[in-house]
């Protein structure tokens, strides 16, 4: 199971573990935030005392030296990639670089227009530089190397647009601001959960994680839903990867090899007790894959449909499984003989019990009679 899956929030397929190594990063970064957000705090004052005359840098940080104290190289390792999520808002022009800083547009001039900026002639340029004041209001101007083609010259009109729309107010500060939640500013879960959620990982369920999480059942059936949707469930197939050798039959119909798909889907057993499902909601039921039971097991139960027996139809798929499941460690752990009719028998009793967290004993019973017996 991989480390990165395991961390993402519930809502994305994983099971929301906090990763504490990420997080300590993440409060790290309120510092770089602060950095760069208290341009007069006497802590920052302390701390780039070390950057001789480059103390009106932010974000993008300016790169620590050999000499440079830890706390600065901690702080520009953790800072350097929040410049991609920090927007700044055009004040007096004297914090914001005007072709690293994103200010206007869609990202930082020297990103969106790189070949204009490989040629431009101040790209260490504060903005305030590139604005020439005049009673007409005003306007914008960046010196090139060198002389553009007609060609080249339409093209670089392209941020001149952009820009126009944008000037510069002298009464005012310029400020960052944080555009993973413009409206609150900056926190730390925010950047933590930027940092998780971005990271890859192999399988994942992020399109029925957020239906398995929200089932109403036990929490370790749902631990169990999604340990079987992510392939991860300890089958005998799956102990075999790593125990080469080791019977890897499928203990129910020993007649295949013992993966999820096979356990749920394919075998024998299993497709004796969803005919019997199939019978009691009147319709076919032969799923191929862990996909299609899923799909057939919401089409029985809308969410928007608050009914009871909308609830006892959404525990009808996970409660057969489970019974699967516990079925085939019964066979291997106990030694006891399992039988389609004895997994089925356990699935119902497994509904019953998990009825009553989400409505009273007596109506679920009701209604379970009342679906059982049609
Ligand atoms: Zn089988």
């Amino acid at each position: 199971m991989s480390w990165n899956l395991v961390c993402l929030s519930k809502n994305r397929g994983g099971l929301g573990v906090l990763d504490l190594a990420e997080f300590n990063k993440a409060l790290l970064a309120k510092w770089v935030w602060k950095f760069s957000d208290s341009p007069d705090a006497m802590w920052r004052t302390v701390v780039s005392g070390g950057l001789q005359g480059r103390r009106q840098r932010f974000l993008p940080l300016p790169k620590p030296s050999r000499c440079s104290s830890q706390v600065w190289k901690v702080i520009h390792r953790v800072g350097t990639p929040l410049s991609s999520v920090i927007r700044w808002r055009l004040g007096k022009g004297d914090r914001i670089r005007f072709w690293t800083f994103h200010w206007c547009g869609s990202g930082p001039l020297m990103t969106v227009y790189p070949e204009l900026f490989e040629i431009a002639s101040n790209k260490d340029g504060m903005v305030w530089e590139f604005w020439n004041d005049s009673e007409h209001g005003g306007g914008w101007t960046f010196h090139l190397q060198r002389r553009l083609s007609n060609v080249e010259f339409l093209q670089y009109t392209q941020p001149y647009c952009v820009i126009t729309n944008f000037r510069i107010m002298e009464a005012e500060e310029d400020a960052p601001i944080w555009i993973l939640t413009p409206s609150t500013g900056f926190n730390v879960n925010s950047v933590y959960l930027w940092w998780v959620e971005d990271r890859p990982f192999n399988g994942g369920v992020a399109r029925k994680a957020h239906q398995i999480w929200n089932c109403k059942v036990p929490t370790k059936v749902r631990f169990f839903l999604w340990l079987a949707y992510n392939e991860r469930l300890l089958t005998r197939a799956y102990r075999a990867i790593w125990r080469p050798g080791e019977n890897s039959e499928c203990p129910l119909c020993e007649q295949s090899l013992e993966t999820v798909r096979h356990l749920f889907c394919e075998c024998s057993m299993a497709r004796e007790v969803w005919s019997k499902l199939g019978h009691v909601v009147g319709r076919a039921w032969n799923p191929d894959t862990l996909d299609q039971l899923w799909e057939l097991g919401c089409r029985l139960s809308r969410r928007e449909d608050r009914s009871i027996r909308s609830k006892v139809l959404q525990t009808l798929v996970p409660a057969v499984m489970w019974a699967i499941w516990r079925g085939r460690n019964d066979k291997i752990f106990v030694g006891t003989s399992v039988s389609p009719e004895g997994i089925w028998e356990g699935a119902k009793g497994s509904m019953s019990t998990w009825g009553c967290y989400c409505a009273g004993a007596h109506s679920v019973q009701v209604e379970q009679n009342a679906l059982f017996v049609s």
